[in-house]
């Protein structure tokens, strides 16, 4: 798979700490995305699915896989072997897109579905400079939404993640989309 980056013991990518595999190549092109160098599909270097895995279970440490970019959709197939592997390893799964939910459920490859189903959380929507915003927590603009994938699934439409308010009223202070954690490599 082709790689951006890989981090260990982020703490802005998701709650506790987490391993997150920047994947490279993103078609959006937001402007003020937070990682221009992450869009030219051919930059970054190539890595196999098999040496992020060994880099994510590293650390016992490790809450969750977050999933960024770049686009992960973009390289679904891979990025499943990763989210399965988390999970296999008990750990959670997020996943940031900047596409919507609603196109990847109804419209998305096979290999995106099964990304999608294989998702604790999805962080969906482009980066859009009007509705960036400092405060949010785990996301940069007030368009992106976090969704609980599997009570979507189910319930058939969006479920938010922590709507109960316990995420929403935490003290999470987060500087956009900036990564706090150990870079293995960028
Ligand atoms: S989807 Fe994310 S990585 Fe891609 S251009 Fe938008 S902000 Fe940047």
């Amino acid at each position: 798979m082709r790689i951006y980056g890989l981090v260990q013991d982020s703490i802005v990518d998701g709650p506790g700490l987490r391993f997150v595999c920047f994947v490279q190549g993103c078609p959006h092109r937001c402007p003020g995305c937070h990682n221009p160098d992450s869009h030219d599909s051919g930059g970054g270097r190539e890595m196999a699915v098999e040496e992020v895995i060994g880099a994510m279970r590293s650390n016992p440490l490790t809450d969750g896989l977050t999933l960024s970019g770049g686009e992960p959709m973009e390289q679904a197939e891979d990025c499943l072997r990763l989210a399965q592997a988390a999970h296999g390893a008990g750990l959670n799964v997020w996943c940031y897109t900047g596409y919507q939910y609603e196109l990847l459920r109804d419209r998305g490859t096979a290999a995106q579905r099964a990304l999608l189903a294989q998702l604790d959380v999805l962080v969906d929507g482009p980066f859009l400079l009007a509705q960036r915003s400092l405060s949010l927590p785990w996301r940069g603009s007030r368009n992106q939404r976090l969704i609980d994938v599997p009570a979507s699934l189910a319930a058939g439409a969006v479920v938010p993640w922590g709507e109960d308010g316990s995420i929403q009223s935490a003290e999470i202070l987060l500087h956009e989309n900036a990564c706090k954690g150990k870079i293995i490599y960028r």
